[in-house]
């Protein structure tokens, strides 16, 4: 199946220059929405993957159907003040400015192998600051996985001993 049929591109959104990779018309389609969870699973199955993590919102959106899937846990990374018991944070900067994730202290147990799935990889920020927070919990990264890819941002470049699976190239 061609997913890349699903994917809307949004001229000049959120603001201009920016196109904008829209995936709710893959997610209102049942058949594609549940081929790309069933791409994410395969990829969780062969890096043997105990728990996936996702940064929200849309690391959600495919990391807790990958999850259910397979039977393992799904833990979320958020913004901060949003969780509501002890958490590790961490700050990354942006183009302009800064952002900082977060996540429960006790969500990764010690050497658990963990696979993170976003739907999208652009600069490549969100998911540098997720591994650093999922190894200072002592998470083994297995994988890095994503529908789309920006390949001109070159994001991947930051992760060279990572295995990364992504379904479509930009
Ligand atoms: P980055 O940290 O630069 O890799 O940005 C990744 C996050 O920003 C992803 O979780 C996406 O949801 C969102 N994002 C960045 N660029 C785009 C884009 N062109 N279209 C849709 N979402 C984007």
């Amino acid at each position: 199946m061609d997913l890349s049929k699903y994917i809307a591109n949004v001229p000049d959104f959120p603001k201009e220059g920016i196109q904008f990779k829209d995936i709710t018309p893959l997610m209102q389609n049942g058949a594609a929405f549940k081929e790309s969870v069933n791409r994410f699973v395969e990829f969780a199955k062969s890096v043997n993957a105990d728990v996936i993590v996702g940064p929200e919102a849309r690391g959600f959106i495919f990391g807790c159907p990958t999850a259910a899937e397979l039977g393992i846990g799904f833990i979320p990374v958020r913004k901060p003040g949003k969780l509501p018991r002890e958490t590790v944070d961490f700050e990354y900067d942006l183009e302009y400015g800064s952002n900082t994730l977060s996540m429960h202290v006790d969500s990764i147990k010690p050497n658990q192998r963990v696979l993170i799935v976003d739907d999208l990889l652009a600069t490549g920020g969100t998911v540098k600051a997720t591994i650093d927070i999922v190894e200072q919990l002592k998470g083994q990264v297995v994988g890095l996985a994503f529908l789309i890819e920006l390949d001109f941002l070159k994001g991947r470049d930051l992760f060279p001993d990572y295995n990364i699976m992504t379904m479509l190239h930009y």
